[in-house]
């Protein structure tokens, strides 16, 4: 039986009430079909950022926390006794932390899935790729420097503007917190990533250059992508003509500012550079 609680969780944007559901599971580690990671681990299904944009509610398999989107949270409780089980006989790999939520939403504060996690698949040689929207991932950085060799972390940043975010990522910490835990990470030597993403025609499409030239100042390289429906209609449609010329004005300002640059589909490509590193 699921066990309900009523949660309040405060974040900077707004207090929400949520609804927190615990289960079991069988499985921590899921095989990834995204080329560039062997897993993804979900430490939770739902996601309170709420973001106007998101598919992981699509392959979300638990049918509360992906019809009731951002309100219902489901904490899969013995995630940390199944992970401990599963490391001493799975492949050793790159484990995509999360690939349909947010690992450092308001509920980890509490409950440390993330960072249990975390701690077991790095002691255990596992690569670790986090993505996240939440400054909550500093908490960490005690792990993250431990095992810098072995972990990346990538932060979304889709407009800079306030009132972009406020529309399309309403529960999700503001860009300046996200710009800040970047660099801050960047200055503690951890190999880091900007994900521009999901660029939407008529709504971020204009911020580009500007996210660009952040990222150059930063020094961290940038995975973007287009923004892909999966059934969600935003009413703003790009065309490939238009793709195709935003890409090329990304890249093209990619190396004007001398950044390293590349689509979400050519990832893996990047992972496969770094695979020769003879850690599994
Ligand atoms: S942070 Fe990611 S998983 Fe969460 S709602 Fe936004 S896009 Fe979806």
């Amino acid at each position: 039986m699921d066990q309900e609680v009523l949660d309040t969780q405060p974040d900077e944007v707004e207090t929400l009430l949520i609804v927190l559901k615990e289960i079991d599971v069988k499985t921590a580690l899921s095989k990834s079909k995204l080329r560039e990671l062997d897993y993804s681990l979900n430490p939770y299904y739902g996601c309170q950022f709420s973001c106007l944009y998101c598919y992981a509610r699509k392959f979300t398999p638990h049918e509360e926390a992906s019809n009731r989107w951002g309100e219902v949270i489901v904490v899969k409780r013995n995630l940390v006794e199944v992970l401990l089980k599963e490391v001493q006989r799975v492949r050793r790999g790159t484990v995509g932390l999360s690939t349909i939520t947010d690992p450092y939403q308001p509920v980890e504060g509490s409950r440390l899935l993330t960072r249990r996690s975390l701690e077991i698949l790095l002691s255990k040689d596992f690569r670790v790729s986090i993505q996240t929207k939440s400054p909550l991932v500093l908490r960490d950085l005690d792990v993250l420097v431990r095992h810098r060799e072995r972990v990346d972390v990538g932060f979304t940043v889709t407009t800079l503007r306030e009132e972009v975010w406020r529309r399309l990522e309403p529960g999700a910490p503001g860009p300046k917190a996200r710009i800040e835990a970047l660099k801050r990470l960047r200055g503690e030597g951890i190999d880091t990533w900007l994900f521009m993403g999901p660029v939407i025609r008529g709504m971020n499409d204009g911020e580009v250059r500007d996210i660009i030239v952040l990222a150059g100042e930063i020094g961290t390289r940038i995975v973007y992508d287009k923004f892909n429906e999966y059934g969600i209609s935003l009413g703003l449609r790009g065309d490939k003509g238009w793709w195709e010329a935003k890409e090329r004005e990304i890249l093209r300002s990619c190396e004007e500012v001398g950044i390293e640059c590349h689509s979400e589909v050519e990832d893996w490509i990047h992972e496969e550079r770094r695979r020769f590193l003879p850690l599994f």
